[in-house]
């Protein structure tokens, strides 16, 4: 393990930004931490707010990541108050949480680590603590601590499992003390403690103890090569993969979805079809996590599918049943070993492990499924190495309900801020490059959806999620090329956005083109481009749409970006408002077919969106001319056209469509919204 401590960075650096320093070093590889695990603090001597010598202790903040840890992640304690609690012999975590606020120094300051205590009582000033893979990988197992006394010897002392609290605190603490000698110690079931005189020594120290283990988990593995037995599936080549999980995707999601809607995010890398394939994957995998501190991202245990079918919509069945026989045993085991007032917690998986075909990972959002994927990796190996060293063995199942539904744990959920608008929501979105596409994507981003943007131009498609991921984080945006007007171009892009999030639930069916000419001097190409773009492409868009979201059964939004024209045509506009006419009635039409499918169809009606319109670009000579105005008078023109004397902007559609698409309109199908700054003209006849 690669020990990244630099005596010229650390030089420059003292107190607390030496810790946040060092925890950063710890927070960077993730075979020691994974986001938000761990913990990390320092013992000091500083003046308090009367300019007096005070004993303060800094410890990390709960839930930040020490990945990105930074000097205000830190609460700053009164150490002398803390030690006072030794005295104690026991303390509910209700009291252990309000003394702890007392003892802060200053306001401002992040809630302390639930394991405080634990670093105050040992009697060193660095102490840090991780979930280290290789060290989980041995206190997971039967004999853990015959396992931990072959590799540490008397270096490193054991610790009973326990839920963190103050009875571990006395217990670390009791040790600490009275081996003075001792380097750390090892939570069972849980994780590493170390300590040292200096920031550098506790981390050396870290990383030695899990090189060690490494080295027995190495030697462990020479030994027993196989310990789950041997592959036994061989998974079917990628596009087959792709093609059988776009069928099953959203049938999954329909039913993961039933309390609240989920976002899913597969991963067949070589690791997870690797370990699905393996014969003894399925019992190992049932034997709980490999911290409890992963329980509030996956769960007591994935849900396995045994022998999946090789008929995609046989699997959705299977994994239909598999889902809710899970969902059976999981309110089972809640009821089990509940105590008072408990709320149940969504009683699906997080992650659904199918050989063949890899890992499923659910959350509120991308990044939530991403970081249960992160840490079910984690998990898939320590499974392995321990299985090498003796056997997988994790907390009992009434320490796992303990732990999943400890009260503390369950406050930072409250701690979150509230989801926005469109949070858990999937949009498509066509002609996403530009315009009013591309504002829409990004409004729908700024209200927490996940958005998946497709133009005929791929790479502008591209540039538009990129920017979004950029400003509203990762994973909040994917793209691809999408040709409306050509079928399997159609079925790619939605099958892309299927595979991207789990599903879909709302579709702003966008691109359009324009050609302008008076009828008697139109070239039928002209005619017929605008045909395929804007009618057939509607089709195409609306057909994948319905077929997917009926296929989900979560009902869906489908909104269609028709024009003025449809209902107040333009001379020289045939093409155009003859085609987009055309896809109004189509509209019409699929909000009657599929009103009992809970899937709403309305239609929004812009006009005259000139500013970073492709669109308009290639039209507004002809439309100026079609006007009798000049080009340059053609926007004022616009402007005074309308009963608002307003310019109107892509921003403005991408409202009416957020407000269309949203639960505020949850009444409202087969409808026509115009947004053109009021032309009476388009009034309804
Ligand atoms: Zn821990």
């Amino acid at each position: 393990m690669k020990n990244l401590w630099s005596d010229r960075d650390a030089s420059k650096l003292s107190g607390v930004e030496l810790l946040a320093y060092t925890s950063r070093l710890i927070g960077a590889n993730p075979e020691l931490v994974v986001w938000g695990g761990g913990n990390s603090s320092l013992k000091c001597v500083e003046p308090d707010h009367k300019g007096q010598k005070t004993r303060v202790m800094y410890i990390k903040g709960s839930g930040s990541d020490m990945r990105t840890i930074e000097r205000k992640h830190f609460a700053r304690l009164r150490l002398d108050d803390l030690i006072l609690l030794e005295n104690r012999s026991s303390m509910t975590d209700e009291e252990m949480v309000e003394y702890l606020g007392q003892t802060m120094m200053g306001g401002n300051q992040p809630r302390p680590s639930i394991e405080t205590l634990l670093h105050a009582f040992v009697p060193h000033d660095h102490v840090y603590h991780t979930h280290a893979d290789a060290i989980t990988s041995l206190t997971d197992t039967p004999h853990s601590a015959d396992v931990l006394e072959k590799v540490f010897g008397q270096e490193l002392a054991v610790v009973p499992y326990t839920r963190p609290g103050f009875t571990l605190s006395k217990w670390v603490g009791a040790i600490a003390r009275k081996d003075l000698r001792l380097k750390g110690v090892i939570l069972d079931k849980h994780g590493l403690i170390t300590w040292g005189s200096t920031p550098k020594e506790a981390y050396g120290r870290t990383l030695s103890f899990c090189t060690r283990a490494e080295k027995f988990i190495q030697a462990s593995k020479r030994k027993r090569p196989r310990p789950l037995g041997r592959a036994t599936v061989k998974p079917p080549a990628f596009a087959e993969r792709r093609a059988r999980m776009a069928v099953l995707l959203p049938s999954m999601r329909g039913v993961l979805s039933e309390g609240q809607r989920m976002i899913l995010l597969w991963d067949d890398s070589r690791e997870t079809l690797d370990f699905t394939g393996l014969d003894g994957a399925a019992a190992a995998s049932q034997l709980g996590p490999m911290t409890p501190d992963h329980l509030m991202h996956i769960k007591p245990s994935p849900l396995f599918v045994l022998r999946p079918s090789r008929d995609a919509s046989k699997l959705a069945g299977q994994l239909k049943q598999g889902l809710l026989s899970y969902k059976r045993n999981y309110l089972r085991y809640f009821h089990r070993y509940k105590e008072g007032g408990l709320n149940q917690l969504d009683p699906f998986p997080r992650v659904i492990l199918i050989p063949g075909l890899g890992m499923v990972t659910t959350g509120k959002n991308w990044q939530a499924a991403s970081i249960v994927r992160d840490l079910y990796h984690h998990n898939l190996r320590v499974i392995q190495n321990a299985s090498a060293v003796e056997w997988f063995q994790s907390i009992s199942e009434k320490e796992i309900h303990r732990f999943e539904y400890w009260p503390l744990e369950n406050y930072k959920l409250t701690l979150l801020p509230k989801e926005k608008e469109f949070s858990r929501r999937i949009v498509l979105v066509t002609g996403g490059a530009s315009g009013i596409g591309r504002a829409t994507a990004f409004a729908f981003a700024r209200e927490g959806a996940q958005v998946f943007v497709t133009d005929l131009d791929a790479q502008g498609a591209a540039d538009a999620a990129k920017g979004i991921c950029q400003k509203y984080g990762e994973g909040a945006a994917a793209s691809c090329g999408m040709d409306v007007g050509d079928e399997q171009s159609v079925q790619k892009g939605f099958e892309g956005c299927v595979l991207a999030y789990g599903g879909l639930d709302i579709v702003f069916s966008n691109a359009g083109t324009a050609k302008s000419s008076p009828i008697k001097d139109m070239p039928l190409k002209d005619w017929e481009l605008s045909m395929r773009v804007n009618a057939t492409g509607h089709f195409l868009v609306a057909r994948e749409t319905a077929r997917i979201m009926v296929r989900q059964g979560m009902g869906g939004v489908f909104i269609l970006n028709a024009s003025k024209n449809v209902t107040a045509p333009g001379k020289d506009f045939a093409a155009y408002s003859a085609s987009k006419a055309a896809s109004a009635q189509l509209a019409r039409i699929m909000a009657m077919e599929h009103g009992g499918d809970h899937i709403r169809v309305n239609v929004v009606n812009p006009d005259a969106i000139f500013e970073g319109s492709k669109l308009w670009e290639s039209v507004s000579r002809q439309r100026a001319k079609a006007h009798g105005v000049s080009l340059e008078e053609l926007k004022k023109f616009y402007i005074d056209r309308n009963l608002l004397k307003s310019q109107v902007k892509s921003e403005d559609v991408a409202e009416a469509v957020l407000f269309l698409a949203s639960d505020r309109a949850a009444k409202t199908t087969g409808a026509m919204f115009p947004v053109d700054g009021g032309v009476k003209e388009a009034f309804p006849r």
